[in-house]
């Protein structure tokens, strides 16, 4: 048990940088979710930073990347899921945590105790009760590729019953145009070989295309597909390095590189 959780934060252990260019396949729509004060303006626009670009919060892209891990990680030999729904029932519930913690007053043994009943995917993307591995910084747009404005979609809102339009309920939404490029970067702490291992087969599928972000996907939006994706790792070896340089002063490993090191089999060079 101790090598399972020998890597909690108060020891530096390793530290990871994942970078990469998310091309727009198709039109990519993550809404604002407020009305638009101007009443000139688009219904329902898309996020934009405070320069007006629009952006892909890190926490849409992360939201994704976890609902997948969430499916494919620690299943069970008996077809069952290995991890929890955290929306409807957390593998760590508040009631058990209060107990552990009346158990454990050692604040070290107490992480240890909840780490080990945490699933593999609270452990990666975070739980109420410990912090997980993984950080994805906000998408900017690559400014080459942003053409400065965005798709403006016009739909009608369509009564059920009757399958008819409704009369003056035309809305107009925003989407970013395809060809699009963000830019990508995530950080991971202190990932165990196996949780590292994780990360990297969960998101082999975004440098295929596989998974779509935002809004309206049914339709066909939100296509996206992770390019250009590099691996940085920072261990006790080099730490005195990346202490003194930065991230800028170590050499990258490519995905399909890094994931061989990592100890995963890939298939062709394409996948990646
Ligand atoms: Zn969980």
């Amino acid at each position: 048990m101790a090598a399972a959780v020998s890597f909690l934060y108060d020891t530096f252990h390793n530290r990871r940088r994942i970078t990469g260019r998310l091309v727009t396949l198709t039109p990519l729509r993550i809404g604002s979710g407020e009305a638009a004060p101007d009443p000139t303006a688009v219904d329902n626009p898309v996020i934009r930073d405070a320069y007006g670009r629009p952006f892909i919060p890190g926490s849409s892209f992360k939201g994704v990347w976890r609902s997948f891990a969430e499916q494919v990680l620690g299943q069970r030999e008996n077809g069952d899921r290995g991890c929890c729904d955290p929306l409807s029932a957390s593998c760590l519930s508040r009631e058990e945590v209060k107990e552990l913690k009346k158990e454990h007053k050692d604040t070290r043994r107490l992480a240890e105790e909840i780490y080990t009943r945490l699933c593999p995917a609270c452990r990666i993307f975070g739980s109420p009760h410990f912090a997980g591995r993984l950080r994805v910084r906000d998408l900017l747009p690559d400014g080459s590729t942003w053409p400065g404005f965005c798709e403006v979609r016009p739909g009608v809102a369509i009564d059920r019953d009757t399958r008819t339009a409704y009369p003056n309920r035309k809305y107009e939404t925003e989407a970013v145009p395809a060809g699009t490029v963000f830019i990508f970067e995530a950080v991971v702490e202190n990932a165990g070989d196996e949780e590292w291992r994780d990360i990297l087969l969960t998101l082999l599928p975004f440098t295929r295309g596989e998974l779509s972000l935002g809004g309206c996907t049914g339709r066909g939006l939100g296509r996206v597909r992770l390019e250009n994706t590099q691996v940085t790792s920072v261990t006790s070896a080099n730490l005195r390095e990346f202490l003194a340089r930065g991230w800028s002063g170590l050499a990258p490993l490519d995905l399909e590189s890094a994931c061989r090191e990592a100890g995963l089999v890939l298939g062709g060079a394409e996948d990646v």
